[in-house]
C-alpha cells in the first residue's frame, strides 16, 4: 500500500480536532517540515493523543525508550517507517480513552452514552472504588456487585499515615469546636482565620521561604501560579512528564511553552540556549514525578536556572513531607533549600487532606494573593483541613519515626523486588511496574483486586499508550507482612503478565 505520510498526519489532526487553529497552519506544514508540534499550538496532551492515534491507525507501536517525535519531519519519517498495515478505525469499539481524546468532535449525547457504556463495562471495579471507614493501610472495599472485601491499600498518597493519626483527628475536632467549619468565602474578600495565617507561616518556614499562600487544591495552585507569573511574552520550559495541571496552567498563561527531556538538565540547557525571543524565563519541574516515582535532579536544574537567569517553579506535591532528612521536601533532599523561586506543595498527599500552598519571596506571594485567579476566586480552605495540616506538621516534627519507617519500607520493597527479579525499583514511596503494551492490563488489575491488593492501574491517556503501568504507593504504616503480600501478589501477576506477553509476541 502506498501511503502519503503527510495526508495521514493531516487526517489525524483533522479527526482529532486537537486545536481549532490547526487548519490555518497546515499550509505551513507542507512547506516547512522543521516546524514542531508546539509551533502548531499543540500541548503535550495533544501530542500524546496524536501519537496514540497514529499508533492505532498504523498498527505500529512507537518504540519504547525513544523520545516522542517533536518536529513534523520526525512524525512523517516515523509514519513512513511504520509497517504498512491497512488503516482501520476501531469503529464502535470505543473505550473511555477514545471518548476523552476523540470525543471533542462527537455530539454530547453520543459522548455521554459511550462514556457510561465503557465505565460500566470496564472500569467500575478499578476506578472510584467505594471504601468503608477507616482510611487506613487496610481498607474495606464494596464492589459494584455488593461484594465486600478487605484490601491492603497501596493506592493512596497518605504516605505518613496521617489520614487517621490520633493527633490529627483530635486537633481537627478541637478546631471545629472553636472556629466552626469554614470562612464561607475567598480569603481576599471574606478573610481567613488565625489558623490559616499560622499555617501559611509554618509552610513558608518548611520551604525556607519568606511567605506562603494557600490554595484550595494542588491542581488550582499550579494552574494559578503558572498563569499568574508567566506573561504572554515569556517562555516556560517544562519537563515532558509534567502533571496535567502544568499543561493547563500553560494553556491559561498563553505564554510560549517548551518541553525538555524528562529529568535531563542538558536538554533543558540546550532548549534555553536555542531561544532568544523572550522576556522572562521560567522552568517548571516536579520534585517526585507522580507516575514514575523518580526524583528531579534539582541541584543540576537549579544550576541551569542560575546560569540562564530562569526562575524555578517546583511542584513538590509528592516530595513534601516525604523527601529530605526532616521531610521538608526535594530541596532539603539536595541541600538547596531557599534557592527555589516558587515551591508548590499539596496538602493532598502526605498531609492526607486537600489544598495546597505556594511558598516564595514576599513580593511574589503578595502578587499571587491578588493575581492568581484560583486563589482570588476560590473559597479559603475549611478549618478542618487547616487544623489537620497544622497537626500533621507537628507529627512530622515530633514523631520522626514515621518518615524513617516510610523509607525503611521503600528499602524493604526494593530488596523484595530485586530478589524476585521483578523490574520495579524506586528511591521514593512510588513504585512503578511497566506492563508490556500487548498485555491486557485490566485483567491483571482485576487479579490484584481479587487478591485484596489495592493498586493503581495507570493507562492511556494518563500515560502514553505504550507506557501502561501499575503504580504502588507505600505508607509508613505498612508492616513488613503487608509488603510481603504485595510482593507475592505482584510476583504471581507478573509471571502471568510475562506469559501472556510471550504468547502475544509469539502470535504477532
Ligand atoms: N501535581 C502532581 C505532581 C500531582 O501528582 C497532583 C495530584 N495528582 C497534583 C499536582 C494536583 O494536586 P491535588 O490533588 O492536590 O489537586
Amino acid at each position: 500500500m502506498t501511503r502519503d505520510s503527510l495526508s495521514v498526519f493531516e487526517e489525524v489532526l483533522h479527526d482529532l480536532a486537537v486545536v481549532k487553529a490547526i487548519p490555518k497552519h497546515l499550509a505551513n506544514v507542507r512547506v516547512n517540515r522543521d516546524l514542531t508540534l508546539q509551533d502548531l499550538g499543540l500541548d503535550s496532551v495533544d501530542r500524546m493523543a496524536i501519537i496514540a492515534e497514529l499508533e492505532q491507525r498504523l498498527g505500529n507501536t512507537f518504540p519504547e525508550h525513544q523520545d516522542p517525535p517533536s518536529t513534523i519531519k520526525d512524525v512523517l519519517s516515523w509514519i513512513d517507517s511504520a509497517e504498512s498495515v491497512p488503516f482501520e478505525y476501531r469503529g464502535e469499539n470505543f473505550d473511555l480513552a477514545d471518548v476523552i481524546i476523540r470525543g471533542r468532535r462527537l455530539p454530547l449525547n453520543d459522548r455521554l452514552e459511550r462514556c457510561s457504556v465503557s465505565v460500566s463495562r470496564e472500569y467500575a471495579q478499578s476506578f472510584t472504588r467505594l471504601i468503608e471507614p477507616p482510611l487506613d493501610r487496610k481498607v474495606t472495599v464494596r464492589d459494584p456487585d455488593g461484594h465486600v472485601r478487605r484490601m491492603l491499600m497501596f493506592g493512596s498518597n497518605n504516605y505518613l499515615g496521617l489520614a487517621n493519626h490520633p493527633t490529627v483527628i483530635a486537633a481537627v475536632k478541637a478546631a471545629i469546636t472553636k472556629y466552626g467549619v469554614g470562612v464561607g468565602g475567598a480569603a481576599l474578600l471574606s478573610g481567613h482565620t488565625i489558623l490559616h495565617a499560622e499555617l501559611e507561616h509554618r509552610l513558608a518556614a518548611m520551604k525556607a521561604a519568606e511567605d506562603a499562600v494557600l490554595f484550595s487544591s494542588g491542581y488550582g495552585a499550579i494552574v494559578g501560579v503558572t498563569a499568574a507569573l508567566a506573561g504572554t511574552e515569556d517562555v516556560v520550559y517544562y519537563d515532558q512528564y509534567s502533571h496535567a495541571s502544568t499543561a493547563d496552567g500553560l494553556k491559561m498563561a498563553k505564554c510560549k511553552a517548551i518541553p525538555f527531556r524528562h529529568n535531563d538538565p542538558a536538554s533543558l540547557r540546550a532548549a534555553i540556549e536555542t531561544q532568544s525571543d523572550h522576556s522572562e524565563l521560567y522552568v517548571a519541574v516536579e520534585g517526585i514525578y507522580s507516575m514514575d516515582g523518580d526524583i528531579a535532579p534539582l541541584d543540576q536544574i537549579l544550576n541551569v536556572c542560575s546560569a540562564t537567569g530562569a526562575r524555578l517553579i517546583l511542584d513538590d506535591a509528592h516530595g513534601t513531607a516525604v523527601l529530605g532528612k526532616s521531610g521538608r521536601g526535594t530541596a532539603e533532599h539536595f541541600g538547596v533549600e531557599g534557592k527555589v523561586d516558587v515551591s508548590i506543595g499539596t496538602l493532598s498527599k502526605a498531609f492526607a487532606v486537600t489544598g495546597a500552598f505556594a511558598a516564595a519571596s514576599k513580593p511574589v506571594t503578595t502578587y499571587l494573593r491578588y493575581m492568581a485567579r484560583s486563589h482570588v476566586f476560590s473559597t479559603a480552605l475549611p478549618v478542618v483541613t487547616v487544623a489537620a495540616v497544622l497537626a500533621g506538621l507537628d507529627v512530622l516534627e515530633k514523631e520522626c519515626e514515621w518518615l524513617a519507617k516510610l523509607h525503611d519500607n521503600v528499602r524493604y520493597l526494593n530488596k523484595g523486588f530485586e530478589a524476585l527479579g521483578i523490574p520495579c525499583r524506586s528511591e521514593t514511596p512510588i513504585f512503578v511496574l511497566r506492563v508490556p503494551t500487548k498485555v491486557n492490563m485490566r485483567a491483571a488489575a482485576h487479579r490484584f483486586h481479587e487478591r485484596g491488593i489495592f493498586v493503581n492501574a495507570v493507562e492511556y491517556p494518563a500515560v502514553a499508550r505504550n507506557e501502561q503501568r501499575f503504580r504502588f504507593s507505600l505508607m509508613a504504616t505498612h508492616t513488613q507482612q503487608d509488603l510481603d503480600e504485595l510482593l507475592s501478589t505482584t510476583d504471581d501477576v507478573w509471571r502471568n503478565l510475562l506469559n501472556s506477553h510471550i504468547r502475544a509476541v509469539g502470535k504477532s
